[in-house]
């Protein structure tokens, strides 16, 4: 009934480790199939090597499980709160990759310093609150999910698919699992070139806005035109 849906799943998850996001079993991806209300994602601890398609775990959006037998991705909540609040998500990625989580350990936003970064985030790249340590007690994977609906606000999430959590890591999203997947690819990329551009030129902010707003809106919105018709 979900196979299709199980297998692009399972298909998005093992990207992670292929593109060296990926330490053990750390990240997750999931897919929301809008038509029917559901959502894909992979399950909890489960080696990437010996992932199946049937170890894909199907869920509505209150959480109940209506296929698979093992435990979601215990992030789970954290998904289904951004696919309610945002209709334009189609799939979100979360890893703990090495240059995002720097930034967001240091609590820093990744700031837009090139057209790398302009070509896919517009602006910089948004680093959450910490969360308080009622939240962090409570529920603390949907309220992973607030802060992060918190820190994006009035923005269309497609306008910069990826935000840092303060003393955790980057979560990326897109309008589906192949444009999430590499929108995590490029942030962890672009805080990398940021991190090292930093290092040599301290008083860096960002780079010209005029640059930035020709490479995203190139790319992005009614006039774009980067690319093949
Ligand atoms: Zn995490």
């Amino acid at each position: 009934m979900y196979e299709q849906l199980k297998a692009d799943c399972l298909e998005a998850n093992l990207l992670l480790p292929k593109y060296g996001l990926i330490t053990f079993t750390w990240g997750n991806v999931s897919i929301i199939d809008r038509a029917r209300g559901v959502v894909a994602i992979k399950p909890s601890g489960v080696k990437y090597e010996i992932m199946s398609a049937d170890d894909i775990v199907v869920l509505d959006l209150n959480g109940n499980v209506l296929d698979g037998k093992l435990r979601p991705s215990s992030d789970t909540p954290t998904h289904l709160r951004l696919y309610k609040e945002y209709p334009n998500m189609g799939a979100i990625v979360h890893t703990h990759s090495r240059w995002a989580t720097i930034f967001a350990q240091a609590k820093r936003s990744i700031p837009a310093l090139g057209t790398t970064h302009a070509d896919y985030f517009y602006g910089e790249i948004p680093c959450t609150r910490e969360l308080t340590s009622a939240e962090i007690n409570g529920s603390y994977e949907l309220e992973t999910g607030n802060v992060i609906v918190e820190t994006i606000g009035n923005h269309d999430p497609l306008h910069c698919p990826g935000i840092v959590v303060a003393s955790h890591g980057p979560f990326s999203w897109g309008k589906d699992a192949i444009d999430a997947v590499m929108h995590a690819v490029v942030m962890e990329e672009v805080a990398m070139m940021a991190w090292h551009a930093i290092m040599m030129n301290p008083s860096l902010v960002k780079a010209d806005q005029v640059l930035l707003d020709k490479h995203f809106f190139r790319k992005h919105g009614p006039n774009a035109y980067y690319g093949q018709k």
